[in-house]
């Protein structure tokens, strides 16, 4: 693992990478100096760091803090950059046939849930494992009705509909290609099999790949972190050895910096 941040991009997943799973999406809990520890990576890196996400941006900011980390949402179904610029696929029309559908999914499995996240759904069976078999069969059995315009994505104990065009690799590629990633090795760091598209093409850009957590399944990834918790301690040590950015360079990375000074407080 490089002790130093010089060179690189970052490429984040947050549920199961930077933070714990939760049995619901909502029950999930933030480490108080994450939003900091993120932040002064940022400028550690000009900027060059991406949280990629199965959830909405409204949810990672929910999370994070409305920071101004560039951030890609649904898969890769949204994008804002560190400007504010929001780019947004719409949901698939298809969609809307699915629904009724998913509806009637859950409700015959007590335990699963739908969570609505506009431009894709996501069936949740964390509450009722036995429900799996059922649950992959009937979803993935529904999309031909979308005629490839919708994509079926699994996660642990979650599958999800979503733009047959959004994915997690295709967001690396694509701020590969731009400033302030332009140039630069990226890192891809996730925990899911959502993040294997990242890491394959970390991989082929010569970056670097890295797993949290592992359950023995296949990975593209190079490297693994046991948990969430030794990521979160990396991130923070790769902040806290940066050089300082000239005066300025701050204010063009989060909404409220705070002062230098207590900017390292808290970190190890
Ligand atoms: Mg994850």
């Amino acid at each position: 693992m490089p002790a130093s941040p010089a060179g690189l991009a970052f490429f984040l997943d947050v549920d199961g990478t930077l933070i714990d799973i939760a049995p619901t999406p909502d029950g999930v809990v933030v480490p108080p100096d994450l939003p900091e520890t993120l932040a002064a990576l940022a400028m550690a890196v000009e900027g060059a760091v991406a949280i990629v996400s199965g959830r909405a941006i409204i949810s990672l900011d929910g999370l994070l803090g409305p920071s101004t980390l560039v951030k890609a949402g649904l898969h890769g179904g949204e994008l804002r950059r560190s400007d504010g610029a929001m780019e947004a696929m719409s949901a698939p029309p298809a969609l809307e046939l699915l629904r009724p559908l998913l509806t009637a999914l859950v409700d015959r499995w007590p335990g699963t849930m739908l969570e609505d996240k506009g431009a894709a759904i996501a069936v949740h069976y964390r509450g009722n494992p036995a429900a799996e078999p059922d649950v992959l069969q009937t979803v993935e059995g529904m999309l031909p009705l979308a005629e490839g315009t919708v994509a079926a994505q699994r996660g642990k104990m979650v599958i999800e509909l979503k733009p047959a065009t959004a994915g997690k690799g295709n967001v690396v590629r694509r701020l590969m290609a731009e400033p302030p990633f332009a140039g630069r090795r990226p890192v891809a760091i996730g925990d899911d099999i959502t993040d294997e598209a990242m890491f394959a093409v970390a991989n082929a850009m010569g970056g670097l790949s890295i797993r949290v957590g592992s359950d023995g399944r296949p990975t593209e990834a190079r490297q693994v972190l046991p948990d969430t918790a030794s990521l979160r301690a990396w991130v923070a040590a790769l902040g806290h050895v940066a050089a300082p950015l000239a005066p300025g360079a701050e204010s063009a990375m989060v909404d409220h910096p705070p002062p230098a000074s207590s900017r390292r407080k808290g970190m190890p």
